[in-house]
C-alpha cells in the first residue's frame, strides 16, 4: 500500500495522464510500461487498475481505500488477473488460461484487467499467442505488459501497445529517499549515484560488506591515482573476497565507473560530492592528469562491463582493468 501511496510523486507525470485518461475512458487495449527493476511499474499498473474499478474516484484517480481498490491492491479481484514466469518463462499454457479468463468477459461484459510481469521473458509460442489475443481485443480488456527491456519483446507486440517508460529518480532523489529511511549521509550520496531505484538502493544498503567495499575499493582508486604497485595485489586482497556472486560483480564495477567517471567532473573542477571521505585525495591527484587520459579512462571502464557479457573470470577482468587504469592514467 505504502507503494501505492509513493507511485503519484514517484511518476507524476503518468499517474496524472492515466488519471485523465480514465476519466475520459479513452483507455487503449494494451500498455507496454519500461523501466528498470524496482522503478515501479507494477505498482503503477495496479494504481491504474485501481482508477479503472475504483468506487470513489476523484478526477480518476482511485481511492486506495474502497473494497475495489483494497482487492487490487491484494491480488484478489476476480477481474484482474496476473500473469508471472513459471520459472524461467511465461509459457504458452499460461497466456491460453489468460485467454480463457478473457473469453469469459466479452459474454459478461465486465471490465477485466490483466497484467503480464516480465513481459519479455515469455516464449515464442506465448508470444505468439498473446499477439493473436492483442489483435482481436475483445470487450472491456485493458492489458498491461511490464517489462525492463523493450528491445526483448517482439517488435509485433510492441507496436500494439502504447508504450511509456518510467522515469528514473534523479540521484538526489534517490539520495533523500534513502537518508529518510536511514541510511547514513556519505553512504546515501553513494548509492544515490549509484542505483537505479529506490528498490535497488536499499537493496544494496542492506548489504553488510557494502561499506566495506567502498572503502576497499576507494583505497584501490587511490592507489591506481598514485601509481602505487599495491592496486594489483589489492584485487585478490581486499576486492574479491567482498564479492560472492553475480550482483556483487555488478556493484564493484559500478562502483569503479562510478569512481572513474566521477574523476571528470573533478578534473573539470567540480567538487567530488560522492566519494566524500577521499575527496581532497583523489582531486590532489586527478587534478594533475590529462583530459584524454581521464576521458579514455571512461571508455576502458565502459569497455569492461561488455567484456564480462562473455564469460570471463570476472578476477581476471578487474585485474586487467588495473593494468589498463594505470597504464592510462601514468604512460
Ligand atoms: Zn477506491
Amino acid at each position: 500500500m505504502d507503494e501505492i501511496n509513493e507511485i503519484q510523486k514517484q511518476q507524476p507525470v503518468l499517474t496524472d495522464y492515466f488519471a485523465n485518461v480514465i476519466m475520459q475512458e479513452h483507455l487503449a487495449h494494451a500498455y507496454l510500461l519500461t523501466g528498470p527493476k524496482g522503478i515501479g511499474k507494477r505498482t503503477l499498473a495496479l494504481w491504474v487498475t485501481q482508477g479503472i474499478f475504483c468506487q470513489n474516484k476523484t478526477a480518476g484517480s482511485p481511492c486506495l481505500n474502497c473494497e475495489e481498490c483494497r482487492r487490487i491492491a491484494s491480488g484478489n479481484h476476480p477481474d484482474v488477473v496476473h500473469v508471472a514466469p513459471d520459472g524461467l518463462s511465461i509459457k504458452v499454457e499460461q497466456i491460453r488460461f489468460l485467454k480463457s479468463e478473457f473469453s469469459k468477459s466479452g459474454v459478461e461484459g465486465n471490465q477485466k484487467v490483466f497484467i503480464i510481469e516480465d513481459a519479455d521473458k515469455m516464449t515464442v509460442s506465448a508470444a505468439n499467442g498473446l499477439l493473436k489475443f492483442l489483435e482481436e481485443p475483445s470487450g472491456n480488456v485493458v492489458a498491461f505488459l511490464l517489462t525492463e527491456s523493450v528491445n526483448r519483446i517482439l517488435p509485433t507486440i510492441v507496436s500494439r501497445c502504447q508504450l511509456f517508460e518510467l522515469a528514473k529518480p534523479t540521484s538526489a532523489q534517490l539520495t533523500a529517499t534513502l537518508r529518510k529511511t536511514g541510511v547514513t549521509a556519505d553512504k546515501a550520496i553513494i548509492l544515490g549515484n549509484l542505483a537505479d531505484s529506490s528498490d535497488e538502493a536499499k537493496k544494496i544498503a542492506t548489504n553488510e560488506d557494502f561499506d566495506k567495499l567502498v572503502q576497499n575499493v576507494c583505497v584501490w582508486y587511490l592507489h591506481v591515482l598514485q601509481d602505487d604497485a599495491r592496486c594489483f595485489v589489492e584485487v585478490q586482497m581486499n576486492l574479491m573476497p567482498l564479492v560472492n556472486n553475480k550482483d556483487d560483480e555488478v556493484i564493484l564495477l559500478n562502483l569503479i565507473i562510478l569512481l572513474v567517471k566521477n574523476s571528470i567532473s573533478v578534473y573539470y573542477g567540480e567538487k567530488d560530492n560522492i566519494f566524500v571521505k577521499f575527496q581532497a585525495d583523489f582531486t590532489e591527484l586527478i587534478e594533475k592528469l590529462t583530459a584524454e587520459k581521464v576521458t579514455e579512462a571512461v571508455e576502458l571502464v565502459l569497455a569492461t562491463r561488455k567484456r564480462l557479457m562473455v564469460n570471463v573470470s570476472f578476477q581476471n577482468v578487474i585485474e586487467a582493468l588495473t593494468i589498463d587504469l594505470s597504464q592510462c592514467y601514468h604512460s
